[in-house]
């Protein structure tokens, strides 16, 4: 299927499925069922689903197709199978693959609904789960053991930008035969080798820099023709975690500019990043691409840029950085993230106040840290509302 276009071409054109109408724009197909011609007809259908056949909008749908093949493509997967969330993406790829008994081992510094799944959830039905510094190598190599089943990792962590070794780990699991799942969602599409490195399983959430305006929900699970189709997709097809047509057209929307939105948004992050670092308000500026960060050669490595991220120790601690993002005009207060519209977060206190104040302290997140997902405005602005906010600081 996949052609060998680069990726702005394959963001525009791949995946397209034309009616017999032959419109420019992706169709949305809002249906949830499909008509056959006869009984015979359906009954063949369920003995063996062809490639432009569809049956019932759990299991697939033309428009849902559309964005699976365009993202697959753009990923270099073999297949993909789309989801109504990011979650529902990270708990079909892990459960999919987990039996009760099986061993998991997976990075410490995780997104709180990864980490409930496999803390809460994966352990209730018997699945034993090591967290390890995903930033020590030598901390994977002894967690993973010849009966550890799967590996779990975010290339890029939320909110600290700690980058995983992606190559190194996955060598390291397939060693011992384990499969490795890696939510990309920080790294984005753009700046992913996931699967050239050896990913098994890549995960999204869509809704964050593919949707990218801030519209719908959405998530993807993507690897090979074996693991889609035997083992992600009976699990999602029969326990419901489809991607609605509606949301999936959004998404093939969003992909049209995905990379010259990726693109200006880590321009920006680069630019405030290296204005910002070593402001007297701040104790730490944290961005991929800046020589203070421990990673920075291999992030430099493995994506080529610094993402879309960045964030900023505000010295004074959380009264300080709540007076930061009450002065600020142009970014809002907010939890997402790879939007249009530059958010910021307080992550003590939002997105990670579950945690205990142990577990914060382990993961770097002070009480002054702020997170900052930059979005389409003009750098500079960006930049003069951040420092003029400093000042208040
Ligand atoms: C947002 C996010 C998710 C969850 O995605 P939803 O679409 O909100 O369900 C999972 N992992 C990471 C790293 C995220 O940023």
């Amino acid at each position: 299927m996949s052609k060998d276009w680069n990726t702005r071409t394959k963001l525009v054109h791949e995946g397209i499925r034309r009616s017999q109408y032959n419109e420019v724009s992706e169709a949305i197909f809002l249906t949830q069922g499909f008509v056959y011609e006869s009984a015979e007809q359906a009954e063949a259908r369920f003995i063996e689903i062809g490639d432009d056949e569809f049956i019932y909008a759990r299991y697939g749908n033309p428009t849902v197709r559309m964005f699976e093949e365009r993202i697959a493509a753009l990923e270099g997967a073999e297949d993909a199978f789309a989801t109504a969330s990011g979650m529902a993406a990270v708990n079909a790829a892990l459960t999919s693959l987990l039996k009760a008994g099986d061993h998991v081992v997976s990075s410490r510094a995780l997104f709180g609904s990864c980490l409930y799944i496999l803390e809460e959830i994966l352990t209730r039905y018997g699945v034993e789960v090591t967290f390890v510094d995903g930033t020590d190598l030598d901390a994977w190599k002894a967690a993973i053991r010849d009966d550890t089943k799967a590996v779990f990792f975010e290339t890029m962590s939320n909110p600290t930008l700690e980058i995983i070794d992606i190559a190194a780990v996955t060598e390291l699991a397939h060693a011992k035969g384990a499969l490795v799942v890696a939510d990309n969602v920080f790294a984005t599409p753009i700046f992913s080798r996931a699967v050239e490195l050896g990913v098994d399983l890549v995960v999204y959430s869509t809704t964050k820099h593919i949707d990218g305006q801030g519209r719908c929900l959405g998530g993807v699970v993507l690897g090979s023709k074996e693991l889609i189709r035997k083992k992600v997709e009976p699990y999602l097809k029969h326990t419901g975690g489809a991607l609605s047509p509606f949301n999936a057209w959004v998404m093939l929307k969003g992909m049209d500019t995905l990379d010259l939105r990726v693109r200006a948004s880590a321009d920006g992050a680069l630019k405030l990043a290296k204005a910002l670092d070593g402001h007297a308000k701040l104790s730490r500026v944290i961005h991929p691409s800046l020589p203070s960060h421990p990673q920075a050669e291999l992030a430099s490595r493995q994506m080529g840029s610094g993402g879309t991220m960045l964030a900023l120790d505000v010295k004074g601690g959380k009264d300080a950085a709540f007076r930061v993002l009450n002065a600020l005009e142009i970014w809002t207060i907010s939890n997402n993230l790879g939007d249009s519209k530059s958010i910021v977060t307080h992550p003590a206190t939002t997105t990670h106040q579950r945690l205990s104040d142990e577990q914060r302290a382990t993961l770097g997140i002070t009480d002054g840290l702020i997170r900052l997902s930059v979005g389409l405005e003009d750098a500079d602005d960006l930049l003069k509302d951040l420092t003029t906010a400093l000042d208040q600081a």
